[in-house]
This record gives C-alpha cells, structure tokens and sequence, in this order.
C-alpha cells in the first residue's frame, strides 16, 4: 500500500426518502434565518416549494441558474443576495444550481444548504466553475463547500431517464478518474468501487421503471460516494477534456461526460491497469471502456461530440488545450493521441 494523507471534509448529509421535511431543522441548525432559494427556471416550481416550507425564513427565490456559471449571472445573483440581506443560500437542483450557490459563496462567504436532484456530485466538492467568454475556470476554496446536504431520493423521481442515465455515468467518472488518482486512498478508492456498483447496478431498473424509489435510492446513494471521491482527490485528462469542451462550447455536461468517459479510460488503461480493473469489477464486466460506451447505446443516450455539437474544427484547438498547462494523468498528455481520441469521440466510434 501507498503511503497516504486522507482529510476528509464533507458535508453534513441528511439522506433518506422524504428528507426534505427536515428543512427548516437544518436551515435552524446552521443559525441561519434568512434563506435565498436557488434553482433553474425548469425548477421554479420546486424552488417555490422549498419557499413555502422555509416560510419566513426564505426572503426570496433566485430561479435563473444555467450551466456552467457565467460570471454576469454570478454577479447579478451575488448582487440579489446582499439586496435582501440574505444569511444563506438553499440551492434546490442538479450541479448548475450548486454551482451558482457557490459562485456566491466564493465572494461572500454565504453557506449553502444543497437539496440535489441529479447524480453530478456537485454537493460534496469543494470546486466551483465560472464561465468567462467562453472559457471556464476551475478551482478549489473551502468557502463553496456546502454546510448541509439534503438527499431526498423523492425529488429524483421528476428527473427524465435519459437525464437520469448521463447524470449517472457523470457519477460514475468522478469515481472512476479517483481510482487512478495520485493522492487517492484506500478508503476513496472503497466509496469509488461501491459509487459505481450502486449506480450502475440501479441504472437497468430506473430504464424499465423510472419511479423505482428503491433504485433511486441506491443511485443517490452511488452519486453521494462519487462525488465525495471527485471532493477529495485530483482530476485526470476525463475531467480536464469535459470542463474544457463543456466551457467553450456550452454542451451538456452530463452527456459530455458519457460521451467522452469510455475514451479517456481507454487512453489511460496502460498508465492504470488496476484502476481499470476494478472499474471493470464494479461494473461487472471484463472491460469498463467498451462497457461504457455500451451503455450509450443501451440507455439512448448521445453517442458523439457532433450529436452533442461541437465544431469538427475544434477538436484542434481541444487537443491543444488540454495538453497546455500539465496534470497529474496516468499516461502522458500527448497531443496527437489526444487528438484521436477527440475525434473517435467525435464520431461516437467504439474506445481504442
Ligand atoms: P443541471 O444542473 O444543468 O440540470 C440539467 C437540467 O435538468 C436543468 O434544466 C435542471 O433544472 C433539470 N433538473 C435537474 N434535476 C431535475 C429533476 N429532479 N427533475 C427534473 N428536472 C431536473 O445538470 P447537472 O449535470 O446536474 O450539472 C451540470 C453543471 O454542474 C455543470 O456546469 C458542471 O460543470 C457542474 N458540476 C460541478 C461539479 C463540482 O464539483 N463543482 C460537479 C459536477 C458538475
């Protein structure tokens, strides 16, 4: 075993079907009295809801977040948070309405109760986004963590299968990128194997039945562990490649991610032989690349970069970009190979 240093710093986490009925205790446990709601216009009325349970401690609903954090609506939500004198953020939503919570947080040091509705782990990290001209910068500060949880497995039952399939693969590249991690550890790479076995264990009956609750539980309960592990060690060429084509192209993050994983796995499989293999071992299959991108086609999902629309033309600059400033990665960031992955991506061509 690796030598290792593990200071896990995670959320309070209230998890269980009907959850949300335990609001205002946390909201009051976190001596807070002044609650801005945040979510999606697509979940105003869910925001609406977390209003009318916080009753008077909610002083207003922010329903604008979109993905990837532009910096002007980071603004004008920083701005409508210190106008009504909000003292916390309740942020009801998938990861662009966690990330807008914490674009405030960043600045203000407001804390954030998190109520998820999809598997992107947003919740348990640290990272935020923001998305400049096209450009999206990443970092870390412990401000943006989230001081509560809330994971009710019944605010899942609204979300699409096909939304519910990509969220889910999204998880499940957080837990398969830490597995190959320099500063992971025996215990994340634990939480990565059983993130990934229960969401994708799950995944077969939410496509027969989208409102198994049991199922629903246990991909929540996947997506809490993958996104603790995506909190708690580094990220590889999977997530550099997502962020930088998700920023400068605006494509949809968790189709992003289902279209690419199989093939950053399949270019780092000589640099992470075991990692791969218990990927593989989660996913119970012999080979996690080829089993992923099954997956697409099994669940209907997009295949390829072009369905996704991005510009053929910029799988140039793409290569570019990700090989410009190093990153621990098991194999080395080659630009021509990273190339041929973007274009078999592209394509929606099977991982070599
Ligand atoms: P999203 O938050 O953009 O949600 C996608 C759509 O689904 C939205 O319209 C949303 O309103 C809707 N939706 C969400 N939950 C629903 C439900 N239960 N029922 C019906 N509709 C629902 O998508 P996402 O994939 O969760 O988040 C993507 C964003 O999160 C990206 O910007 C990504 O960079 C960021 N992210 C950040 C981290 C991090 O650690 N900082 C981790 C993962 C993702």
């Amino acid at each position: 075993m690796n030598p290792f240093i593990f200071e896990p710093k995670i959320p309070r986490v209230v998890f269980g079907a009907g959850s949300l009925q335990f609001l205002t205790r946390e909201i009051d446990a976190m001596q807070a009295r002044r609650a801005l709601v945040l979510s999606t216009p697509a979940q105003a009325a869910q925001a609406k809801l977390v209003a009318q349970i916080l009753g008077d401690r909610a002083v207003g609903i922010f329903p604008k977040a979109v993905m990837h954090v532009p910096l002007e609506l980071a603004r004008e939500a920083r701005s409508e948070a210190n106008r009504l004198g909000a003292d916390c953020m309740v942020a009801i939503g998938g990861g662009s309405t966690i990330g807008l919570g914490k674009a405030i947080a960043l600045e203000g040091g407001l804390p954030i109760l998190a109520i998820p509705t999809t598997y992107a782990g947003s919740e348990m990290t640290s990272i935020y986004g923001l998305t400049e001209a096209g450009m999206k910068k990443t970092g870390r500060d412990p401000r943006v963590l989230p001081r509560t949880v809330i994971y009710d497995p019944e605010l899942m039952l609204s979300l699409p299968f096909r939304m519910t399939a990509s969220s889910g693969l999204n998880a499940i590249a957080h837990a398969a990128e830490s597995l190959y991690a320099y500063n992971g550890n025996p215990v994340t790479a634990l939480m990565a194997e059983e993130g990934i076995r229960a969401i994708s264990s799950s995944l077969d009956p939410l496509h027969k039945n989208p409102l198994d609750i049991t199922a629903r539980c246990d991909t929540l309960y996947g997506s809490w562990l993958c996104g603790t592990v995506l909190g708690a060690v580094s990220i590889g060429l999977h997530h550099k490649l997502c962020h930088t084509l998700g920023g400068a192209f605006n494509l949809p993050h968790s189709e992003l991610h289902a279209v690419v994983l199989p093939h950053a796995l399949a270019y780092n499989s000589a640099g992470a032989p075991d990692a791969l293999a218990r990927i593989a071992r989660a996913l119970g299959v012999q080979n996690a690349p080829t089993r992923l991108h099954e997956l697409l086609h099994r669940y209907d999902l997009p295949v390829s970069l072009a369905e996704l629309g991005m510009p053929r033309d910029a799988i140039d600059l793409a290569a570019n970009l990700a090989v410009k400033s190093p990153y621990p990665n098991p194999q080395p960031l080659e630009e021509e190979r990273i190339r041929k992955l973007l274009e078999r991506a592209y394509e929606g061509a099977a991982p070599d």
